[in-house]
């Protein structure tokens, strides 16, 4: 039987990413770029693949918990933002959840650590979602939440959130966001925020 991890958070988040145990979550993880676009190419490492490859990881990883998950793209191929958002806006289960992923690259080196991003408008279900997943990812990398203006989390009527799971820019960064290992205890933990066993 799954449980919601919400529920456990509810008392120390305050609200109201109120799905009962019956209402099963659809995720959908958009992998940033592609294509023509391959996000910050850093050292022959593209952002875009980074991403693509982190969103199989993460789908097989909800699957295997009973998760739906529709991706945005499952290729190598440029996709508008727009279509993007499309595709989950035309979702019509009510327990929609958009991942956005992507990595953050700065031209201080020294930049590093994972960040999630919510809309500045974003209702308080989106906003208390977001901070269970920065306590949960915390556990296993430094994590901020900040707000940002992002095509893919604006007026969403589903909570819709950016994740950056690191610097590309930061060599220790790099090389944790091309470890296999390292994504699986993220996307667990990851998860771990959506639905606990
Ligand atoms: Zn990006």
């Amino acid at each position: 039987m799954k449980h919601l991890a919400v529920f456990a958070v509810l008392s120390l988040f305050g609200s109201a990413f109120a799905l009962s145990e019956s209402q099963k979550l659809h995720l959908v993880i958009d992998p940033g770029h592609g294509g023509k676009d391959p996000g910050h190419p850093v050292e022959q490492v593209y952002e875009s693949d980074i991403n693509l490859q982190w969103a199989l990881e993460l789908k097989e990883a909800a699957e295997a918990r009973g998760i739906e998950v529709t991706l945005t793209r499952e290729e190598d191929e440029f996709i508008q933002l727009s279509d993007r958002a499309a595709i989950a806006d035309a979702i019509e289960d009510d327990n929609v959840v958009l991942i956005s992923l992507h990595q953050a690259a700065s031209n201080n080196s020294d930049a590093k650590g994972t960040r999630v991003y919510t809309s500045e408008d974003a209702d308080e279900a989106t906003k208390s979602l977001a901070a269970i997943i920065k306590a949960h990812l915390d556990t296993i990398y430094e994590t901020r939440l900040e707000e940002g203006d992002f095509y893919m989390l604006r007026n969403r009527n589903y909570p819709a959130i950016m994740i950056s799971a690191g610097f590309m820019s930061n060599a220790d960064n790099l090389e944790l966001l091309q470890s296999e290992e390292f994504r699986a205890q993220f996307n667990d933990q990851l998860l771990n925020a959506l639905v606990k066993e």
